[in-house]
């Protein structure tokens, strides 16, 4: 049997695995990232947590490559961070790929976390015989990827496919991490949902009783509450106005859905799909469809791994 080692990294923790050819996890790991200790300590951790992957490989086999999906934007030709901001701090410039082909002698490849998740699901989830389709990740923030003619458009500098920061309002509160207003990042993300909540819960009372994070609010409005069926309608119509923009620059064949916010399941995907068909022409309306991802939380991980097999000679 043939594997890959996949590492997902991101700013809390590091997710390794051990991967097939079929895309399924046959040994994987988690470490906390301790970001706020520097770069050369993450990378310090990636190479560990590589070398036990190395360890515990299946008895006689040995790993065809590593695959590196990461926070930030990475650029995948030269395998180099362009740029992170605090979530992993100092990790701008490393050269990831270049450091674990020294070591290791093997093929390896690195990409932004959601165009890894977008090669996950076209190989083995949603976007599977799809040409064209878009991955809209709704973590603490919003990450988007594109997927065009079968490949992950990158842009210049490994930077396309940025969803969360495409504004929704020009006069909207400006965006920290880009510096534009109303980014969709603002009220559509966990971190955007909660501010909505404050907010909200802050009009209603004028004191704050307390403050519910996005999980909360989503079950909340699952509920009927009425604070937040005045978050989520926001939410919703943020995140419908960005994908409609998306749809209409991309007329794709579907826009896979994942990340935590989109755990809230058919309701909001109903709910956004209904928001999205209203703000859309027919020809790109009718071309569409909005999928809940497939392969789920493993899915960063399991398609760094993939990067192996869909890039690699192997
Ligand atoms: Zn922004």
């Amino acid at each position: 049997m043939e594997y890959a080692i996949g590492v997902d990294i991101g700013g809390t923790k590091i997710h390794f695995a051990v991967v097939d050819r079929e895309g399924r996890i046959v040994d994987s790991h988690r470490v906390p990232s301790e970001a706020q200790l520097g770069a050369d300590h993450v990378m310090s951790l990636v190479l560990q947590g590589v070398d036990t992957m190395i360890q515990r490989m299946p008895s006689g086999s040995k790993a065809s490559g590593i695959g590196v999906g990461s926070a930030g934007q990475i650029n995948f030709v030269t395998g180099t961070v362009e740029y992170a901001g605090s979530q992993l701090p100092g990790w701008t410039g490393t050269p990831i790929t270049r450091i674990l082909k020294e070591r290791y002698l093997l093929p390896a490849y690195a990409d932004n976390d959601v165009n890894a998740i977008a090669v996950a699901e076209q190989m083995y989830g949603a976007g599977r015989g799809l040409d064209s389709f878009i991955v809209v990740a709704l973590g603490t923030g919003i990450g988007g990827a594109i997927v065009e003619a079968g490949r992950v458009v990158r842009g210049a500098k490994g930077c396309a496919g940025e969803l969360g920061h495409v504004s929704v309002d020009f006069n909207g509160p400006i965006c920290e991490n880009c510096g534009n207003n109303g980014c969709v990042e603002l009220y559509a993300s966990g971190s955007g949902i909660a501010r909505l909540g404050r907010e909200v819960l802050a009009g209603a009372g004028g004191i704050v009783p307390w403050q519910p994070d996005s999980r909360a609010i989503t079950q909340a409005w699952l509920q009927g509450e009425r604070y937040a069926s005045q978050v989520m309608d926001i939410a919703i119509r943020a995140l419908a106005a960005a994908i409609a923009g998306y749809i209409h620059m991309c007329n794709p064949q579907a826009v896979i859905l994942g990340g935590g916010v989109a755990e809230a399941g058919a309701p909001f995907l109903n709910a956004l799909d209904q928001e999205i068909k209203s703000r859309t022409s027919t020809a790109v309306r009718s071309a569409y469809r909005l999928l809940p991802a497939y392969v789920g939380n493993d899915a960063g991980v399991i398609g760094a791994a993939a990067q192996v097999w869909l890039y690699g000679n192997g």
